[in-house]
């Protein structure tokens, strides 16, 4: 059976062009972004749900629910949400496996996933991935982090570092093991 599992940030998704985006939808709210950020840190977690608290004390659930995920599906574009059918063909079944809260989800609402594993930390994704290589042996994980992709190796696991949503700075350095178009994952 072929199974895929993904890393959210920087693989489905293009986190990059979404904090730039979030930091002026902040500004158009009279809002500072790096504020926010500094008072998450202050309550031990820089995690969405911290920073949708800590602005929903200001405007209230629903705005600040809208001010971060609506027209979230606009930083899908270029990356492997993109070719979802396609990868819905080629995979009898796609997983998700990323570092954060429960608002990850929201971040991909609509795509027809197997399943979506929200961890903590990136020991406990390559556990998540050790458990679903024993289930699926053929398994394909794909990260934009290296020391992630390079754990997953050093598990037998086939692992693949996407390029695709990374800055120039993390470009420099590719492993062997990577894809620069999220299209590529077609032809492995
Ligand atoms: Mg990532």
């Amino acid at each position: 059976m072929s199974v895929i599992a993904l890393d959210l940030d920087r693989v489905l998704f293009d986190t990059n062009k979404y904090l730039v985006f979030l930091r002026k939808k902040f500004e158009e709210t009279n809002l500072n972004f790096d504020d926010v950020v500094s008072k998450s840190a202050d309550r031990g977690r820089k995690d969405l749900t911290t920073m949708v608290n800590i602005v929903a004390e200001e405007l209230g659930k629903e705005r600040a629910e809208n001010l971060f995920f609506e027209n979230v599906e606009t930083f899908w574009k270029n990356g492997l949400a993109e070719i979802f059918k396609p990868l819905r063909e080629k995979f009898d079944k796609i997983f998700v496996i990323t570092v954060g809260d429960g608002y990850q989800s929201r971040k991909i609402s609509g795509l027809d996933l197997d399943g979506i594993f929200v961890v903590d930390c990136d020991d406990k994704k390559v556990k998540v991935a050790c458990a679903l290589h024993e289930k699926y042996p053929d398994l394909i994980f794909i990260d934009d982090k290296p020391s992630v992709v390079n754990a997953m190796i050093a598990k037998d696991i086939k692992s693949l570092q996407a390029m695709w949503f990374l800055d120039e700075e993390h470009r420099k350095n590719p492993l062997d093991a990577h894809l620069n178009k999220a299209v590529e994952i077609l032809e492995i």
